[in-house]
């Protein structure tokens, strides 16, 4: 983990003068685009008019194959942002911090690079020539509807072209290969073999890891050998306060067309979905991957409750950021702890 802070406004300067790519990533992290609003159809007829080969399905998920001949791969990302009170415009006013490069809102909105990064991502990969079925899902955010949409009515397409991987750019910070959403989503070879492949990059550390939440590969994982979930720079999701770091994001890019994906191992049985390792999972309506053991606070965990309470005073930002990840919500808490709502 690097800088977590939020860069001072003093130091954050306009955006302007960045080159084409990253004026493109600013142009698609300005639109605030929440599900099924009229900003996502314009993002997805956006790139429907601009691949010759894009396909929409009858959801609205958009389905640009490339060089499928040479490719068992799938890549996977989103097209709508939480934005839970867009503004009139739905545009987002942007700042970047040019020496940390880092980019980030006015703080009055969601930056949105979850997932807005893995669409650029995906675009660039696709104007590269790299082999591969690409899919930008619809209403991920709302319970990963184009997903399921996709991997209901489209099975026998995915099986007819024999792919094998379904890598999601859609994950916080660093250094993630996500193994588990939930319930295992990969192989630990494969995780790993794409993590060696990632780290040619000097300064990457990718490795796998079993602590992801859902995204739309897990939609696949019955039809999918090796669905995974890697860290694209972006962090503090669905909060006003969310970061992407620019040149992590640019440096990732430079990575992902270089890596030799159609030879990484392919293991997972798609019936193997073991949960991860010392963790507490519990599946919700098909999306929640509930995953916080509230019982560590108690007195069977080596932290004491006053221990506890002294971190989450200290660093409530973070234990509020790791709630968020973990999908867990506010009434959630006061469910479970049994905070009558009069009490708040
Ligand atoms: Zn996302």
């Amino acid at each position: 983990m690097r800088n977590l802070l939020f860069a001072e406004p003093d130091s954050a300067c306009e955006i302007e003068n960045f080159d084409h790519d990253l004026t493109r990533l600013f142009g698609i992290l300005k639109m605030q685009r929440p599900a099924k609003s009229q900003q996502e159809n314009n993002l997805a007829t956006h790139l429907l008019n601009l691949y010759e080969d894009a396909w929409p399905d009858d959801y609205g998920n958009v389905i640009v194959p490339v060089k499928m001949e040479d490719s068992y791969t799938m890549f996977s990302c989103h097209t709508d942002t939480v934005h839970p009170k867009p503004n009139k415009e739905h545009t987002s006013i942007l700042y970047a911090d040019t020496i940390l490069k880092q980019v980030f809102t006015n703080g009055l909105s969601q930056l949105g690079a979850d997932d807005g990064a893995g669409v650029w991502f995906m675009m660039n990969m696709i104007e590269a020539g790299v082999a591969g079925l690409y899919i930008f899902h619809r209403d991920e955010e709302v319970g990963g509807l184009g997903s399921s949409h996709f991997a209901k009515y489209h099975e026998d397409y995915l099986t007819q072209l024999g792919i094998k991987r379904c890598v999601a750019f859609d994950r916080h910070y660093y250094k993630d290969v996500i193994t588990h959403q939930g319930t295992r989503c990969c192989s630990d070879n494969f995780a790993q073999a794409l993590s060696n492949e990632l780290n040619m990059t000097d300064e990457f550390e990718f490795e796998p890891c079993d602590t992801g939440v859902f995204t739309d590969s897990a939609n696949y994982t019955h039809i999918i050998q090796e669905c995974t979930n890697l860290s694209v720079g972006y962090w503090a999701q669905h909060t006003v306060k969310e970061v992407l770091d620019y040149g992590f994001a640019s440096q990732m890019l430079a990575r992902l067309v270089q890596v030799d994906w159609e030879n990484l191992p392919t293991e997972r049985d798609v019936n193997d979905n073991d949960y991860a390792y010392g963790y507490d999972w519990h599946q919700w309506s098909g999306r929640d991957y509930k995953a916080y053991d509230f019982s560590m606070t108690g007195s069977t965990n080596h932290t004491s409750y006053s221990t506890m309470i002294q971190f989450i005073e200290q660093n409530s930002e973070y234990v509020a950021e790791y709630l968020l990840d973990l999908d867990v919500t506010e009434s959630e808490i006061i469910q479970h702890v049994g905070i009558a709502f009069d009490d708040l």
